[in-house]
Parts: structure tokens; sequence; C-alpha cells
């Protein structure tokens, strides 16, 4: 991975301190943060950081399309820097999101055929092998 800042630069976004570091959290933490997490964990490093910094960080992640808000949860929208085509997979028992690449081209009919699409989501809700294993 190239320079955070000079991605967030290529990106159109001023790469603050607080940039940086949410962006970083956001790519090393693939189980698709809350804003509560975000804070969370870098709240000890950033004292000045409030939740507030943190979500409209995330929205102007979201506006230049580098990270996407996923709400396959119905209390918290996630989020997720990994902008490839995939599905997400929200086990019920343990809360985790999976990721799974999906064929989103094969997935699509021709009733579409004229219209805009400008996000795709695909979500699957269930128990995860884990929690499967464990009951
Ligand atoms: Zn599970
Ligand atoms: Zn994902």
């Amino acid at each position: 991975m190239v320079n955070v800042g000079d991605f967030l630069k290529t990106n159109g976004i001023k790469p603050s301190y607080q940039r940086i570091k949410i962006y970083e959290f956001l790519m090393n933490n693939k189980e698709h943060p809350t804003v509560e997490t975000i804070y969370n964990a870098l709240n000890g490093q950033i004292p000045t950081l409030s939740k507030t910094t943190v979500y409209n960080t995330l929205k102007i992640f979201i506006d230049k399309g580098i990270a996407m808000a996923i709400t396959i949860d119905e209390i918290e929208v996630r989020f997720d820097a990994h902008m490839d085509m995939h599905g997400h997979f929200k086990c019920e028992q343990c809360n985790t999101i999976y990721d799974f690449n999906v064929n989103f081209e094969g997935a699509l009919s021709d009733e579409l055929n004229d219209f805009e699409i400008t996000e795709q989501q695909m979500f699957f809700y269930g128990i995860c092998k884990k929690c499967k294993n464990h009951s």
C-alpha cells in the first residue's frame, strides 16, 4: 500500500493526521467497524478526536469513493475501505461481518438495462462456520 497521506491527496482529500489515522484503521480492520469502534480505538492516540470528527471524516471518504457505508446492521452503520465488489455476510450470533466474492455482473438481469446504478450491495444473514461448529 502506498503512503496513506499521498493516497488521500490523490483522491482530493486534505491529509490531516486524524484522517490518515482513521483511514489506516479502516484499512487494517477488516471487521467493518462502526463510528463507535473507530472512535474507541483511536481516542487514546488522538485526544482531540470526537465522534463527530470520525463521522464527518467517514462521510468525506464515502463522498470521494474510497470507503463505503454498509447498512447490513439494523442498529448501526458499519464502514469498509475494501472497495472491490464484494458481498457481506452477517453472522447473527457473533455479529461478525464477513466479506465474500460475488460476481455482480452475472447477478444483474436485463430489467435494469436502462438504469444507472450508483451503488451495489449484497447482504446475506445467517450463522457463520465458527459459530455453527460451536453449537
Ligand atoms: Zn458467528
Ligand atoms: Zn466488506
